[in-house]
């Protein structure tokens, strides 16, 4: 999306929300995630199940993930992030952040005996078919792990362009849209105003290019 069809774009919204112009509709740029989905070789699965042998034999991790304060809600930053589909989980590769400071709080938490119970656990959460290119946990719906079973750098990583929309989040008289550009056709949005998040289906697939107005 470039200059002229991201001002079309934020006109248009203005106008559809009576709001007074292009100049009160932020328009953020994030990540965008492919959709394409791949089986999970039993390659990748012997990665993980090593990476997590080696990890109950690492020293503990004492690096802090710094906690990084939003406005946005947990239910608004799921809906930013579902309309980049996860870009960031790319990192995620076939260790998931899954350090054995982290293995150790799930195992206490959830009362697990064993390394070996522990390790069957996350094996059997890998799903069938991921996303090419993404993290062994990335499936069609989302992250494949339980939020509780998730590294703290999963739970609580937010991108620049994540943080940028907490910014004004609740400002009235203004908006955000968040648009993830995966391909020529294929924009997703979402709408942030005044706290409240809501998914834009444009009838055209290319906004910047339709006279349809946002649903
Ligand atoms: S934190 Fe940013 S890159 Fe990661 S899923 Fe959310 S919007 Fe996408
Ligand atoms: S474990 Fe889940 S949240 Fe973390 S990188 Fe993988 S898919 Fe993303």
């Amino acid at each position: 999306m470039n200059d002229r069809e991201k001002l079309q774009v934020r006109t248009r919204v203005a106008k559809h929300l009576g709001l007074a112009g292009a100049e009160k509709v932020d328009l953020v740029v994030l990540p965008a995630m492919e959709v394409r989905m791949e089986a999970v070789t039993p390659g990748r699965r012997d990665e993980l199940a090593a990476s997590i042998d080696a990890e109950f034999y690492a020293r503990p991790d004492k690096s802090k993930v710094p906690q990084t304060p939003t406005p946005l809600d947990d239910a608004s930053v799921l809906a930013v992030c579902g309309t980049c589909r996860g870009a960031c989980c790319k990192a995620g590769e076939n260790h998931a952040f899954l350090t054995r400071t982290v293995l150790s709080r799930v195992k206490a938490e959830q009362r697990i005996a064993t390394d070996a119970s522990l390790l069957e656990s996350y094996l059997n959460r890998v799903p069938e078919l991921a996303r090419e290119g993404s993290c062994i946990y990335h499936g069609a719906q989302g992250c494949a792990l339980p939020r509780a079973m998730r590294s703290e750098t999963c739970n609580r990583f937010l991108c620049y362009p994540l943080k940028q929309l907490g910014r004004d989040f609740s400002r009235t008289g203004y908006a955000q849209l968040a648009v993830s550009t995966v391909a020529q056709d294929e924009d997703r949005m979402l709408l942030l105003r005044e706290g409240e998040t809501t998914p834009f289906r444009p009838e055209s697939r290319r906004l910047g290019h339709t006279d349809a107005e946002p649903a």
